[in-house]
């Protein structure tokens, strides 16, 4: 399990911040992590301090067929194919390959880095995605191993969560056999709010058996630190979002051990 989605198809619910703030969490106990931006939002990108153009982004290493020009590294061990905000045709271009729902798979698949195919050179490969399950996400889904999902501890939270479920199954069984949802992780979670623990409660009697335990809690310094271009991690290393994700950085990595040894 190295390779894996952060999906829902409902908007603003954190999965960049999610992706970006596990991946770095990660990197800091010294795991290689390479973040794929493959949103045209480009909120991963922004937010770990990298703003490029269309030329310099995935978008190109698509167009070249190899991504390894185009990897940054914000941070030590953290490693970055970023999106641009001038991407908004990208969902619409990917129709026009063959083999249109691998595309991001066999990029992923050609690069090298450090001289090295990227699937080894890198512990985890995480992939943000947009709020849709169009053709962006199908190529994610393919390309991935494992699915995180993100669920914003708010109204409605549950809704569209069994879409996501039938969809991920349906792209397991038609188009990526080794698909398994991993994971699926409370976000803006507010202690002091009814409502948080009522979100809680029921995605905890729905998906018992893949909830994380750690409830990233909301915070301020979340979006300032977006703000800076940085983690969370980075921007406040004992706000409780930080310390929340580190210990859902060891949950983690415990279930990746577990699946290993099951596998
Ligand atoms: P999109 O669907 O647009 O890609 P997303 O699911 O990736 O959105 P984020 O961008 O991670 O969601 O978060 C949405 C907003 O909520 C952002 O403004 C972010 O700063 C804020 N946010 C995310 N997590 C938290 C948190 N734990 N505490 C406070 N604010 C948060
Ligand atoms: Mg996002």
């Amino acid at each position: 399990m190295k390779t894996l989605a952060f999906i829902n198809q409902k908007g603003g619910v954190g999965k960049t911040t999610v992706c970006v703030n596990l991946a770095r969490a990660l990197s800091l106990k010294g795991f290689k992590v390479l973040v794929v931006d493959f949103d045209p939002q480009a909120n991963a990108s922004s937010g770990l301090g990298i703003r490029v153009k269309k030329e310099q982004s995935i978008y190109q290493a698509i167009v070249e067929g190899d991504p390894t020009p185009f990897i940054k590294q914000p941070f030590p061990e953290l490693y970055l194919l970023p999106s641009s905000i001038d991407l908004v045709g990208l969902e619409i271009e990917l129709v026009g390959y063959s083999k249109r729902e691998y595309v991001l798979k066999e990029l992923l698949e050609k690069g090298n880095y450090n001289h090295q195919p990227i699937k080894s050179f890198f512990d985890f490969i995480f992939i943000d995605s947009p709020p849709s399950l169009g053709l962006i996400t199908v190529n994610i889904l393919t390309a991935s191993e494992g699915v995180v999902i993100p669920l914003q501890c708010e109204y409605y939270a549950l809704e569209g969560l069994s879409l996501l479920v039938r969809t991920i199954k349906g792209i397991k069984k038609s188009l990526n056999p080794n698909l398994v949802l991993f994971g699926l992780v409370l976000t803006m979670y507010d202690s002091r709010n009814r409502l948080s623990h009522e979100i809680a409660e029921e995605a905890e009697k729905h998906f018992k058996w893949i909830i994380f335990k750690t409830k990233i809690p909301r915070s301020v310094k979340v979006s300032e630190a977006q703000s800076f271009g940085k983690p969370v991690l980075d921007y406040d290393r004992q706000n409780r979002v930080s310390l929340a994700f580190q210990d859902l950085a060891l949950e983690f990595l415990s279930r990746i051990k577990e699946r290993e040894g099951l596998g």
